[in-house]
């Protein structure tokens, strides 16, 4: 007998959470398509989102544990693999003691919810070396908006009137919301102003397209601020009561040497177009601002993005309709508990002790110097479950390097990565059309818990759960890890809220767990030290760093490099890819078929390069080849590179050691780098 069904899920191809509708026909997924009543996405897929049934029924897709034998994988059974891998880990932790292991998640299998599980895993283990994406995507942003006022905020872009865009594509990487969103702030008579480098998808759009050169952010900070103080346009109330220490910034900010017109050649924005978008942010109420990555990505991020913190407290935006918002995320029963017994630190303390504090987890980044030099101890095992460490860390011949000395190494994803070919043992995750998991959704200023419900039973693999569970019993701790489903995980995590499993069925998937406070710092306060909005950082002062946000080194970037004259992007998503993923799914893989890098026309000519002309790009860290992408969307004293590409692999370009000292983020956004004409292709075509 046919039967056919509806089911409502939350789409798990990226991580930003749209509802969508799988019809289910005699057990299988026939069709997708996005859920109306979802209070994100409105009914609106991406194309990533639209492609998720070529996901789940993709030929790439691992079918069974692997184990290497020989040099060679052979499919095993799971009891086997996880037998293999725990005979393995116990063998290491009895020989170089329990910190010799870490874990790593990635973005591949859904690490938001399953990072608990592994957090858990390490615990009882006993390694503090649980790490993940954070530590080169995102948490620098938290730690500078947390150094600053004790959370993190979202833009309003629901009510704002005025909204800028600092290193981001929201067209690209924030697909349902902002787009559609835009429009609308255009049409009510808002404006956009977008700082980037690159002209991008977000910029195109915009009113304003501030070019910064690639890594100046905190001298426009300034060049913006020094405006907004000179022409009053601060909020004198908010700042007199709620920020610490503001008279001493503001004296700085107000001399001369930050003006714009000083700035200019410093960022290569005119200092007229700064002045107008100062002006405009600074009088329209409510304002607010959108941080993406191209923040982070620099030898000093988290520095811009305190500047960037501290403007949008002073425009006084905070929590307020239409302005800067923070959503506290659900109070959910910790899962991650116990605490690990080891006493040591965890792997890159040493370095970035406000990091992984704050974090409460080490930064992945140094792990490779663990491995190879063994500092400040071994590492001789890892586990990297959805995350593709080869090729999205910098410096990729070192990681290669750092993967082939390990004495252990699993791998899980829901297709072969690039990673598994360092691996001794690969499982099988499923996708998520296969698993249930609940997800908070505060990344959109919405407090809903949802449910992304399993629609059909596994093709291939396991929820990524259930492997961390099978894999804990294996090793003996399976007292720690009693749910016999997914299910039951989620009731156990959720169940102080009041909510289970079944309710959130009830509810088709979505829970709204508290309701909308503006201003909550006027009965709370600010999360730090002092309560207040902090230009000098108690945190940062107490660790020993400078807690003031202006570097007396801010003004003096470093020069023209002769070798390497141009400034290199890269770590930009391409819209229908997340990272390395999905590139061998044939409808999205056209939309986006091979590696180019962008390179406005008059450095093309000077270089002597075509568009679609195979080039060869270098740094001090190594060279690739690809094609040139000729285009004027980009500065002319600036390439970039996407990432993801195993062909043409930007971080064989990038190094590991020019990384933000509070965060330990790498340098991708800045890099230096020179071209070289590829004459050979040319013959060779000829
Ligand atoms: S943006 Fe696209 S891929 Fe991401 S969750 Fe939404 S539909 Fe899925």
């Amino acid at each position: 007998m046919n039967s056919s069904h509806h089911i409502p899920t939350i789409c798990r191809m990226c991580e930003q959470g749209c509802g969508m509708v799988v019809t289910v026909q005699n057990g299988k997924p026939v069709k997708v398509e996005g859920s109306k009543t979802h209070p994100y996405n409105k009914g609106w897929l991406c194309p990533k989102g639209r492609a998720c049934l070529d996901f789940f029924y993709s030929p790439q897709r691992l079918s069974s544990p692997l184990v290497r034998k020989n040099g060679e994988f052979a499919a095993v059974g799971w009891e086997e693999a996880l037998d293999f891998a725990a005979k393995k880990l116990h063998n290491l932790r009895e020989s170089f003691g329990p910190q010799c292991l870490a874990v790593y998640h990635g973005e591949g299998t859904g690490h938001q919810e399953i990072k608990y599980f592994m957090k858990r895993f390490a615990n009882v283990f006993g390694t503090p070396n649980f790490t993940g994406v954070g530590s080169l995507c995102n948490a620098a942003r938290t730690l500078g908006e947390q150094l600053t006022y004790g959370g993190v905020t979202k833009p309003d872009i629901y009510n704002t009137r005025f909204m800028l865009v600092w290193g981001g594509n929201p067209l690209v990487s924030h697909e349902p919301v902002l787009p559609r969103e835009i429009d609308r702030l255009k049409r009510r008579g808002g404006r956009i102003a977008v700082v980037d480098p690159r002209k991008t998808e977000t910029a195109a759009k915009a009113d304003f397209h501030l070019a910064v050169k690639p890594g100046r952010d905190e001298i426009l900070a300034l060049n913006l601020l020094h405006v907004i103080f000179r022409e009053g346009l601060w909020d004198k109330q908010f700042a007199e009561k709620w920020i610490k220490n503001f008279s001493s910034f503001f004296e700085t900010v107000m001399q001369d040497r930050f003006s714009p017109e000083n700035g200019r050649p410093l960022t290569g924005v005119d200092h007229e177009l700064v002045r107008e978008v100062a002006r405009l942010y600074g009088k329209t109420k409510p304002a607010s601002v959108a941080l993406g990555n191209g923040l982070d990505h620099h030898s000093v991020g988290v520095s811009a993005i305190r500047l960037v913190a501290i403007m949008k407290a002073v425009s006084g935006n905070l929590d307020i309709p239409g302005g800067d918002l923070f959503t506290p995320r659900p109070k959910l029963n910790d899962i991650t508990a116990p605490r690990p017994s080891s006493s040591v630190p965890a792997i890159g303390s040493e370095h970035f002790p406000l990091f992984c504090g704050m974090r409460d987890e080490g930064q992945a980044l140094s792990i490779p110097d663990a491995i190879l030099d063994e500092r400040p101890y071994p590492i001789k095992a890892m586990i990297i479950a959805g995350g593709n460490t080869s090729l999205e860390w910098p410096d990729s011949n070192r990681v290669k390097k750092a993967l082939r000395k390990l004495e252990f190494l699993m791998v899980i994803d829901v297709v072969r990565s690039p990673d598994c070919e360092y691996a001794d043992v690969v499982l099988p995750a499923c996708t998520f059309l296969e698993r249930d998991e609940h997800r908070a959704n505060v990344y959109h200023n919405l407090h809903h818990i949802t449910l992304r419900r399993q629609v059909v039973e596994p093709l291939y693999g396991l929820p990524d759960q259930m492997i961390w569970i099978k894999l804990a019993k294996a090793m003996g701790f399976g007292d720690y890890f009693p749910w016999k489903s997914c299910g039951e995980a989620i009731d156990h995590m959720l169940s102080d809220l009041g909510l289970s499993y079944e309710k959130l069925i009830s509810q088709r998937g979505i829970h709204e767990y508290e309701k909308r406070v503006y201003k909550k710092y006027e009965t709370r306060g600010f999360h730090t030290p002092s309560g207040k909005v902090e230009i000098i950082s108690e945190r940062l002062r107490d660790t020993g760093c400078d807690p003031f946000p202006i570097r007396e080194e801010v003004l003096h970037p470093s020069g023209e490099d002769e070798d390497f004259p141009l400034f290199l992007i890269t770590g930009g998503n391409l819209l229908p890819y997340l990272h390395w993923q999905y590139r061998y799914i044939p409808k999205l893989r056209r939309m986006a078929p091979k590696p180019m890098f962008e390179i406005h026309p008059a450095t093309a000519r000077h270089w002597g390069i075509s568009d679609n002309e195979t080039a060869e790009v270098l740094t001090a860290k190594g060279s690739i080849r690809l094609k040139a992408h000729v285009t004027d969307r980009i500065r002319p004293d600036t390439i970039h590179i996407p990432q993801g590409w195993e062909e043409a692999n930007a971080n064989e370009l990038s190094s590991g050691e020019a990384s933000d000292p509070l965060s330990g983020f790498p340098n991708l956004k800045s890099l230096r780098c020179r071209l070289r004409k590829r004459l050979d292709d040319e013959k060779s075509r000829q």
